[in-house]
């Protein structure tokens, strides 16, 4: 279980390295849209998403502790965030990314001075191999969600909206492996009980929505969604605990409004969002709760331009 102390201690860790993202609103949004609605941009966050938070909090103690080599499994977002904070304290990396990821994530890495290391296209497959490099005991592994510290850092996203936006009645938050929404959840429960915090899968990638209902973990085998940081099969063992503990609902979205979220949040917001980063926005217009305050956390913008078209067809 992570806590308040635990967010709280990551937050000062991190302080220097990750930026507090702005919150912005659109009158014409709530207006058509029939509730207060809020985003929380973490596209606009250092490495364009939010999993800068967590990775800077696991690599820093890393780094305190005289560690010289991280390892990360990932399909693009917490690789880019691992190699970019182990450069900027001098230390090595190396990322293992499938087959299919996303030029644009590539080209990051490689830009943060990491190694890449091209594996499978599941993140178990991923995950083996980057655990396999880590065992010679000279690199250590940085897992993208099921680990106390990844899951604090994340939550100091939680904490700022909090602090961002009053009188919140609910907080949608994307799903992969349940680190973002399990550290967000538990800074915002234990700062405010009251607020309601609902998470969003995509339907064809349901596997935390099957594993809350049944009450425990379920692996569905993979996923093909659009929204790529959502394609785990199964919930993590840490992280799952805690999504059952403070966690209010999970709403599905299919595909295609995953699509029209992108879209509305383009011509709307003028933001370019990845699609993982629209699953929140659907999940908020699906479930509609009327005339409340609703924070949608956008959870990242590194969308491949060849994507793009895609998206709006
Ligand atoms: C990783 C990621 C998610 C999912 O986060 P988890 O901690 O795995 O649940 C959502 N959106 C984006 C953009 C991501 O990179």
């Amino acid at each position: 279980m992570i806590d308040l102390n635990l967010i709280r201690e990551a937050r000062e860790r991190i302080g220097g390295i990750v930026k507090k993202t702005p919150v912005m609103t659109s009158e014409t949004i709530s207006k058509d849209f029939g509730n207060e609605l809020f985003f929380k941009c973490e596209h606009l966050q250092k490495t364009g998403a939010f999993k800068i938070r967590g990775a800077s909090n696991k690599v820093i103690q890393e780094f305190q502790r005289n560690t010289k080599h991280v390892i990360a499994a990932s399909s693009g977002n917490h690789g880019q965030a691992v190699a970019y904070i182990a450069n900027q304290l001098g230390i090595c990396s190396t990322i293992v990314i499938p087959e299919d990821a996303a030029a644009c994530k590539r080209d990051a890495i490689k830009a943060y001075n990491g190694n890449i290391e091209i594996c499978g296209t599941t993140s178990e497959e991923r995950i083996e191999r980057a655990k396999q490099i880590s065992e010679d005991g000279k690199a250590v592994f940085i897992p993208p969600y099921d680990d106390p510290l990844i899951m604090a850092g994340q939550g100091t996203a939680g904490l700022e909206i909090v602090e961002q936006v009053d009188d919140i009645d609910e907080v949608y938050v994307p799903i992969g492996g349940g680190g973002l929404i399990s550290g967000v959840a538990a800074a915002i429960k234990e700062s405010n009980p009251g607020i309601r915090v609902i998470g969003v899968e995509p339907a064809i990638a349901n596997d935390t929505y099957l594993s809350f209902k049944q009450g425990k973990r379920f692996n569905i085998g993979g996923s093909i969604t659009i929204a790529d940081g959502l394609r785990t099969s199964i919930p993590g063992e840490l992280t799952f605990p805690v999504v059952q503990r403070y966690v209010d609902d999970i709403v599905l979205v299919d595909e295609e409004s995953i699509k029209e979220a992108f879209i509305y949040v383009l011509m709307r917001m003028k933001q370019v969002i990845e699609p993982s980063g629209a699953v929140s926005v659907a999940g908020a217009m699906k479930r509609n709760p009327g005339s409340k305050r609703i924070v949608a956390l956008i959870s990242g913008g590194n969308v491949d331009t060849d994507f793009i078209p895609k998206l709006l067809k």
